[in-house]
């Protein structure tokens, strides 16, 4: 069998759709956006992207008032329900280092820990706008990515048969996806690259193919990683999409 990607809800982030999801539509609107970890199931290893948010009363304290996390959404509990254990991961992908990514991973003992070295010396380092989202010590936070032994990716690289991370960059420093070869076809996960569908449909009366996320730290890279994502995907799984859950698995 080929590989096969499941989406696990491991929380809600309220937040208002045209300030972080859609540039500049819908500012009127309030959503409550999936915190999202993938399983992928059938290689050699087993592979898990982003290991999810931080617990609720964080959430709510330091990011987005109103966000949501049952402790069945934590991620060691929803990998359960699918008859994965935390301990058994192998490799952890992290897309990139924002507070509702990155939390979690002293669940994953036995997982090599892979980011863009990009973005974890911008985390480690981030300007004052940041210091929320990657919990900087700046504020007397703790980030939640202190502890772990990462290692750093600088380019595009298989890092398992049928499974290849490459830079997306933009909405963070240093942002990556994840190109999933199924029987199906190329399905990307692409973290926050994407937030929602709607950022894929575009809007073709202003002639833009795609619609910006409305959260980025360089809107050029953001277009640019449309654009790279656009030429390796058959299909997208987007960062913050409560769409996704309509089905269980991926193909
Ligand atoms: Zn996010």
């Amino acid at each position: 069998m080929g590989l096969r990607i499941w989406p696990l809800l491991c929380g809600t982030i309220r937040s208002n759709k045209g300030l972080v999801n859609t540039l500049g539509k819908d500012v009127d609107k309030w959503v409550d956006n999936p915190s999202v970890i993938w399983y992928i199931e059938g290689a050699k290893e087993k592979i898990l992207v982003d290991t999810g948010m931080a617990d609720e009363e964080r959430a709510n304290k330091w990011h987005y008032p109103g966000s949501r996390r049952t402790p069945d959404q934590e991620p060691q509990n929803a990998l359960r329900r699918i008859g994965v254990r935390a301990e058994d991961i192998d490799i952890v992908i992290y897309t990139h280092l924002h507070w509702d990514h990155c939390h979690n991973a002293d669940k994953f003992k036995n997982a090599t820990f892979m980011v863009h070295r990009d973005e974890l010396s911008f985390a480690i380092a981030p300007i004052p706008p940041y210091y929320r989202s990657y919990e900087a010590l700046a504020i007397g936070l703790r980030p939640p990515f202190l502890e772990i032994p990462f290692e750093t990716i600088t380019k595009e690289k298989e890092v398992a048969k049928g499974v290849t991370v490459f830079p997306t960059p933009g909405h963070s420093p240093g942002h990556q996806s994840v190109a999933v070869e199924t029987d199906k076809g190329v399905y990307v996960i692409t973290g926050d690259a994407v937030f929602v569908y709607e950022n894929w449909e575009g809007d073709s009366e202003r002639k833009m193919r795609f619609w910006p996320i409305g959260r980025y730290y360089d809107i050029g890279k953001v277009w640019e990683s449309f654009e790279r994502i656009a030429e390796i995907a058959d299909f997208i799984l987007p960062g913050h999409e409560m769409k996704v859950f309509e089905r269980e698995a991926y193909p």
